[in-house]
């Protein structure tokens, strides 16, 4: 067998090992297994792309790949372990710009090999230059497009810049202008490839990558994490037609396509517009409503929360962003199962764009060993909140928010929301009166039936443990039972 035909053996196999690997990680029981197949999906494509590349490269330039490759490798190593859960969507949005920088630097070599070489040199065919400068120029639009657009979504998601949509003037006008660019300065180029053009396509794709995620806001920002990793597939895609690298294309319609799919799962979820949200809130005007004067809140102490438990014949726990920044679920879990034991019936109703990542919730819940049955999903559960003796709102504010299904003047209007203002009783537990991840006033807070305990919600639900007479050093001592 020769090198090349090896080569494309790896790549086949390393492809099938990707599709296997996605398969595993659409179900949390097979979702390890997912990731072993994509770690060796993974080893063995750069395994065999270093082989193929060592026969036309010198030592140094080698030597070069591999230092590079241990670089990545550490730097990878070190955030995987120090990154905390609630900060993985922006080490994502990251990621995804390091793809997208990726492709326009590839884009522009290889624009720069041809001019500066002609077809002579290069292994592309005279006839099908003009293919080459379109996959060049598309391959640098895409992948601007997505540069600029993870780093804005990380400034976003990391509170370095307001999560608020940009409200430009003609802001859909500037989006499709830009598109309408794109396409002409395409085939100009492919006739007559000019450096100005592609100088001017670069900045065109940085300023509309920027502009396009900094118009989306608030309740859709979940959206554009994954719209951005198909954004980044697609790039991946791109540069792998450049490169002539048949994984590299499989690999990024890959992604490209899931994250495409999983933008419209959760588009639909939230009575979103898929197609409002890709193309940077197109349709939407400049929200009104929302932060009007509400009235007075009422507060309540942890001891009276669990007499009112004590009480409750049933009990649905609405967990938000703040149970994962408390590291509260392992007390929740212990709440729960003390109340079962009490007769107590307890549900969890989670919402799909709960905490700041698809699932971010269910991982918790799951890792405190919360039973899967009583964890149900916002349409499962909307129904039964009317039912309800008390509900707990821990740490979650714009997934309850009454504004979403009664204001239309909200910026986040039309979401669909856990109505949890439906029970007999809510209790809210967060810090302060502050907004959440939108920056909307929450109406909830103020009603009749709501009342607010104060404080880190981990502190606070033990305290309410410690009222009903648990040992709360009982989820640690379980936590590290279930770690051994
Ligand atoms: P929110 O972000 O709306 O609110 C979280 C609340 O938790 C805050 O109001 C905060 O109030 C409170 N909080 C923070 N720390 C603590 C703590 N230590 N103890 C107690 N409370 C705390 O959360 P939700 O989960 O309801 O909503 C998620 C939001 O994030 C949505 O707007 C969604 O669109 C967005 N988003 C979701 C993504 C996803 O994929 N799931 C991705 C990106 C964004 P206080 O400061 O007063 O304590």
């Amino acid at each position: 067998m020769t090198s090349t035909t090896a080569s494309h053996a790896a790549d086949l196999v390393a492809a099938l090992l990707f599709i296997l690997s996605l398969a595993g990680l659409s179900q949390h029981r097979t979702s390890r297994v997912g990731v072993v197949y994509g770690i060796a999906g993974m080893a063995l494509a750069l395994v065999a792309t270093i082989v193929v590349a060592a026969q036309s490269l010198t030592a140094g330039a080698i030597a070069l790949i591999l230092v590079a490759m241990v670089i990545g490798a550490v730097a990878g190593l070190w955030r995987a372990r120090s990154v905390e859960m609630t900060q993985m969507p922006e080490l994502i949005a990251v990621l995804h710009s390091f793809v997208g920088l990726a492709a326009v630097l590839v884009g522009w070599d290889s624009y720069l090999e041809v001019e500066s070489h002609g077809t002579a040199q290069t292994r592309i065919a005279a006839d099908l230059l003009g293919i080459h400068h379109a996959e060049v120029f598309i391959g640098i639009f895409i992948g601007a497009v997505t540069f600029t657009g993870s780093i804005v979504a990380f400034l976003k998601l990391s509170a370095r810049i307001n999560s608020r949509p940009l409200m430009l003037p003609g802001k859909n006008a500037a989006n499709l202008g830009a598109l309408a660019l794109f396409v002409a300065l395409t085939v100009w180029f492919t006739i007559s490839p000019d450096l100005p053009l592609m100088i001017t396509v670069t900045v065109l794709a940085l300023a509309l990558g920027w502009h396009l995620v900094a118009s989306i806001g608030g309740g859709d920002m979940p959206v554009v994490v994954s719209m951005l990793n198909s954004y980044s597939g697609w790039a991946a895609a791109a540069a792998g037609f450049l490169l002539d690298n048949n994984l590299l294309i499989v690999t990024g319609a890959l992604v490209g396509s899931s994250g495409a799919y999983l933008s419209y799962i959760m588009c639909k979820a939230m009575n979103r517009s898929f197609i409002s949200v890709i193309a940077g809130g197109f349709g939407i005007e400049a929200p009104s409503g929302g932060q009007e004067d509400q009235g007075e809140h009422r507060e309540v102490r942890a001891e009276e929360v669990a007499e009112l438990l004590t009480r409750a014949g049933s009990v649905i726990i609405a967990p938000g962003y703040g149970m994962a920044v408390a590291q509260a679920q392992h007390p929740v879990a212990e709440l729960t199962r003390r109340l079962r034991e009490r007769g107590v019936e307890v549900r969890f109703g989670v919402h799909p764009v709960a905490g700041r990542l698809p699932g971010h919730m269910n991982v918790l819940l799951a890792e405190a060993k919360v039973p899967y049955d009583i964890v149900l999903e916002m349409d499962e559960i909307n129904e039964d909140f009317s039912g309800t003796s008390v509900v707990l709102v821990i740490g979650a504010n714009d997934t309850v928010n009454p504004a979403a299904a009664e204001d239309p003047g909200s910026p986040i209007a039309g979401m669909p929301v856990l109505r949890v203002w439906e029970a007999e009783q809510v209790v809210v537990f967060k810090r302060s009166m502050a907004s959440g991840y939108a920056g909307v006033q929450n109406p909830l807070f103020f009603r009749d039936n709501s009342s607010m305990l104060f404080g880190d919600a981990k502190q606070s639900v033990d305290e309410i443990l410690r009222a009903l007479g648990t040992d709360v050093a009982a989820p640690a001592a379980r936590e590290q039972a279930g770690a051994r």
